[in-house]
């Protein structure tokens, strides 16, 4: 029986914050309120956290670790990515199990298993991603459902790899919504793409900078608004998974006002970091070959708006990384074979609490709501996204008068680079706890090796 009490702090939920204390046993939060002359037992560790904000772990919904993807594998595994995902505050990840070519689901999802478990420092959970809808592959969705892996990723761009056509996302979404599941779509028209990209490389425009430009915003905004009418005719609900434009978030925000089960998710990236930078020289654009692209200010704006909104409803990383010497490798003479992806998943919560709560964007609590809160009730985990009695103890100690600076040579991702090098925010995260564990401090981690369990979702 451990007990841990921090004492002095300001709790912040997404539904309010006030000057409590918590109580942690075994792992959950036993209650929270003023326990100052409360006799605890000798029992209990104090922990003084006067003068801190104390949020509820981070949950990140879209992470991509030891993921095969684009001839290679993302950079980190599951103990380099969820121990840099704790040291920066987030204490649960829900990650894409990806399908490779000719693999089925369920052996997919085993493989995926096998990598995390033992692995991974924080709790974790899996979407399943479909590539190749196969004969027989939607008659492992009950199988994969019950065993806890409750929602689907469908992508419309990736012809002849991993992109599945009209019918098939059509398909999954049917068959996801009979289980009480749900469906995450990454929204982009693919077969325009490869259109604008073949252009840009006959025209001997094969450097990373053009990545963007083969993937203007209405190849977004068409696939969501099409996603959207598929979904309806499939009568399931469905999420889109990093938004970039201000049509996408129009298009989300009309599908809702009427009251049809659309979400949308953006990312870190989207709400702070401009398309300019594919106009670095060199090769350094291929840092930011991600996709959807980096946008201008206009699309910003709106991201911001429709997270006040409630329109978009989560913000994630969408950590897939891939050093700048492998995207090299693979993609130095045409941009179309850069790995698309980059790092996110340790700097997503102070980034976020920084540009959203410190520039007045946000209110603290919109922040949590999501960071933390809304991820986890949209993907079915009960347990997270709160500091409640009866919780997890998964625990951010933030101290608002330090500050962070964000460097590659400092990060905890196994990456040779982070888009944010030299950004210098207000805010320090001073500890994170997972479970009651104290898994990191003061940007190191603490935490004892392979500690992360699997959790299996809820349904709808
Ligand atoms: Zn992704």
């Amino acid at each position: 029986m451990s007990k841990l009490l921090l004492s002095g702090g300001r709790v912040v939920n997404s539904t309010g914050s006030s000057d409590l204390d918590v109580l942690v046993r075994d792992g959950r939060i036993e209650a929270v309120g003023r326990f100052d002359d409360v006799p605890l037992g000798d029992d209990v560790e104090r922990v003084d956290v006067s003068g801190r904000l104390l949020f509820p772990g981070g949950v990140d919904v879209h992470t991509h670790l030891d993921s095969p993807m684009m001839g290679t594998t993302t950079s980190d595994d599951f103990a380099s990515g969820t121990r840099a995902a704790a040291c920066g505050g987030t204490t649960t990840l829900v990650d894409f199990a990806m399908q490779p070519p000719g693999t089925t689901l369920l052996k997919s999802l085993a493989d995926h298993h096998a990598k995390a478990e033992d692995k991974a420092v924080i709790d974790y959970s899996f979407h399943m991603c479909v590539t190749d809808l196969y004969d027989g592959a939607t008659d492992e969705f009950p199988e994969i459902v019950q065993s806890g892996v409750s929602s689907f990723k469908v992508f419309m761009a990736y012809r002849g790899s991993i992109m599945l056509h009209d019918g098939d996302m059509f398909e999954v979404l049917r068959k996801s919504a009979a289980l009480g599941g749900q469906v995450c779509v990454h929204a982009e028209n693919g077969d325009v793409i490869d259109r604008l990209a073949a252009d840009l490389v006959a025209a001997g425009r094969t450097g990373p900078g053009s990545h963007e430009i083969a993937r203007p915003p209405a190849t977004e905004v068409e696939a969501v608004h099409r996603a959207i009418r598929i979904a309806r005719m499939a009568d399931s609900p469905l999420y889109f998974v990093h938004l970039s434009t201000e049509g996408a978030v129009e298009a989300v925000a009309e599908a809702r006002s009427r009251d049809w089960a659309i979400a949308g998710e953006t990312c870190t990236h989207y709400l702070t970091l401009d398309r300019s930078l594919y106009d670095a020289p060199g090769f350094d654009a291929a840092k930011v070959v991600l996709t959807p692209p980096l946008r201008t200010q206009e699309h910003r704006d709106a991201l911001w708006r429709g997270l006040r909104a409630g329109t978009l409803g989560v913000v994630s990383s969408d950590h897939c990384p891939f050093c700048l010497e492998e995207k090299r490798r693979l993609g130095e003479h045409d941009f179309r074979a850069v790995p698309n992806g980059g790092p996110g998943v340790e700097h997503r919560f102070i980034v976020m609490y920084a540009e959203g709560v410190r520039q007045g964007r946000l209110s603290p609590e919109k922040f949590v709501d999501l960071v933390a809160t809304a991820p986890a009730r949209q993907f079915g985990l009960p347990g997270k996204g709160s500091i409640t009695p009866g919780a997890d103890a998964d625990i951010v100690v933030l101290d608002p008068d330090g500050t962070t600076t964000i460097s590659a040579a400092t990060q905890n991702q196994n990456m040779d680079y982070t888009p944010y090098e030299g950004w210098t925010l207000p805010g320090a995260i001073d500890a994170v706890y997972a479970r009651g564990d104290l898994v990191a401090r003061n940007g190191r981690f603490v935490g004892a090796e392979g500690r992360g369990r699997f959790i299996a979702r809820t349904t709808r």
